[in-house]
């Protein structure tokens, strides 16, 4: 908006000084063809002031001079021949019908000069400029004078010279006499109107040319050039109205802005969209944050730029310690804090996971033999190094996909996922004949009873297949310990 202002303010400038130039060129331009026009006029008139010299007498040689004078352009609407004392001896036309009578103006006759009057009005009542030279005798005795009328308001020389320049774009052009009286106004009303107070009539008639911004006499403000006419002590104003610039200012300057508008529109919208694209990772990492969402889903924002980076980065650590101190805690949860292995609440989701998705898996109930003699002989914390050495190697024995967990004091329980019986009681033997062949220090040899069952004999529901797994152990313990019992089945020479 400061920049329209000040193109606006450029604008106004340059168009009004514009103006200013084209005025003052143009008021020079046509002073120029005004003098040259009056300048011929005094040149003809006094090569007749010769001719009629000559022979001043001879009426007949001074009627055919100034009917030649008349005629001979445009420049004269009349021409008249004064003797000495002012009466009119010889005019042209005849329709005039002033011979006899005396001038008005008594000025030339007694300045006896070349001269060009102020407007006055004639002796029949026409507004008038007379043009006049004085007539001499060839012994340079004075008789008169030979003069041409303008016409203020008729078609003449002067006329044509103003009004064919006067031009459009509301500039006009008028002329004054030295006495503020308008020689010519593009209104014919206000011609013979002497002008008030103005600062480019003031100019003009004190002989200078130039341009300047003036109120004129009904009040307008003008940019007026002026410029004083040669031979004569007139001045011709060029004007505008300031309004004129200014409107056609105003209307560009309405264009422009109208022109802006999609512009800026658009602008508006670049803004909104380029506001929405930055603040959208923001506001899905606020959601993420708010939903305590994963770190893959915080993984997923698409953060183009630095600053949405860094947050993203932020929370994305913050993500990962959280599932760590989660992750801790759920070990704790469902960890056995002696042994490492799972606890019952992990045996117990296993199995119903794997019950849902109908996965078949073997189950080995252990405990170990005469444990309570352990504790009674070492004490109760070599019972504990016992249960977690027997945890190391029950580890060793099983898969990866295995689940070892202790349920009990010196209970036990292997998973085996996708595993028959037979393969069960080959784990289940292997565990048995390892605890049996390591030695524990101090504890020394320590054994334990198995009891093997599986789920693929159409024994789905995991309580009973535990429960049958937990007979066979009973049934291991009964037949003498250190020993594996399979359903249906004699596993290492040991038979149920
Ligand atoms: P068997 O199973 O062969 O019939 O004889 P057992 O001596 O192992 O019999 P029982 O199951 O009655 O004894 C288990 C003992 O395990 C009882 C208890 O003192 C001991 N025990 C249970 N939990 C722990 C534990 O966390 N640490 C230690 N050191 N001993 C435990
Ligand atoms: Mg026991
Ligand atoms: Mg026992």
């Amino acid at each position: 908006m400061n920049d329209l202002y000040a193109t606006y303010r450029i604008q106004r400038e340059t168009l009004v000084h514009n103006s200013l130039e084209f005025n003052r060129a143009y008021a020079a331009k046509v002073a120029l063809t005004i003098g040259q026009s009056l300048g011929d006029d005094l040149a003809r008139l006094e090569y007749s002031s010769r001719i009629i010299g000559e022979d001043f007498d001879h009426e007949a040689q001074r009627g055919a001079e100034a009917r030649r004078l008349a005629e001979q352009d445009n420049s004269f609407n009349t021409v008249i021949i004064a003797d000495s004392q002012g009466r009119i001896v010889s005019s042209f036309p005849p329709s005039l019908s002033v011979n006899g009578q005396t001038l008005r103006s008594k000025e030339p006759l007694e300045e006896r000069k070349a001269m060009i009057s102020p407007a006055f009005s004639s002796l029949v009542g026409n507004l008038i400029v007379f043009v006049s030279q004085p007539i001499w005798s060839q012994e340079g005795k004075y008789l008169g004078l030979v003069g041409g009328t303008i016409y203020l308001h008729k078609d003449n020389a002067l006329n044509e010279i103003i009004s064919k320049h006067f031009h459009q774009d509301s500039s006009y052009v008028y002329l004054v006499d030295e006495k503020r009286q308008l020689l010519f106004h593009p209104d014919p009303n206000r011609i013979g109107e002497q002008v008030g107070s103005n600062a480019a009539v003031d100019a003009v008639l004190r002989g200078e040319s130039g341009a300047a911004s003036v109120r004129s006499s009904t009040g307008r403000d003008m940019l007026a050039g002026y410029a004083a006419v040669p031979h004569s002590g007139w001045g011709v104003i060029s004007q505008q109205p300031l309004s004129v610039p200014l409107t056609t200012l105003r209307t560009l300057m309405w264009r422009v802005v109208v022109g802006i508008i999609p512009m800026s529109l658009l602008g508006l919208i670049l803004l909104w969209w380029a506001a929405t694209h930055i603040s959208q990772p923001l506001s899905q990492l606020a959601e993420y944050a708010e939903q305590r969402a994963s770190e893959e889903g915080i993984r997923k924002v698409r953060a183009w730029y630095v600053e949405a980076w860094r947050i993203r980065r932020a929370m994305i650590i913050a993500a990962i310690l959280t599932q760590e101190r989660i992750g801790k805690l759920n070990h704790q949860a469902y960890s056995d804090p002696l042994t490492g292995l799972g606890n019952r609440r992990v045996m117990e989701r296993a199995l119903e996971d794997w019950r849902l998705c109908g996965k078949c898996y073997a189950v080995i109930s252990m405990d170990i033999d005469h444990f309570k003699r352990v504790n009674d002989m070492h004490g109760h914390a070599v019972g504990d190094k016992v249960l977690q050495a027997f945890a190391r190697l029950l580890k060793q024995n099983c898969r990866d996909d295995d689940l070892a967990c202790r349920i009990g004091g010196e209970e036990f329980i292997l998973l085996l996922p996708q595993t028959d019986l037979v393969a069960a009681a080959e784990v289940a033997e292997r565990v048995r004949h390892s605890l049996e062949s390591t030695p524990i220090p101090p504890a020394g040899q320590v054994t334990l009873s198995l009891g093997v069952a599986c789920s693929e004999d159409g024994q789905a529901d995991p309580i009973q297949i535990l429960a049958r797994a937990d007979k066979l152990l009973y049934q291991a313990k009964k037949a003498g310990r250190n020993r594996v019992v399979a359903t249906n089945s004699v596993v290492a020479g040991i038979e149920v």
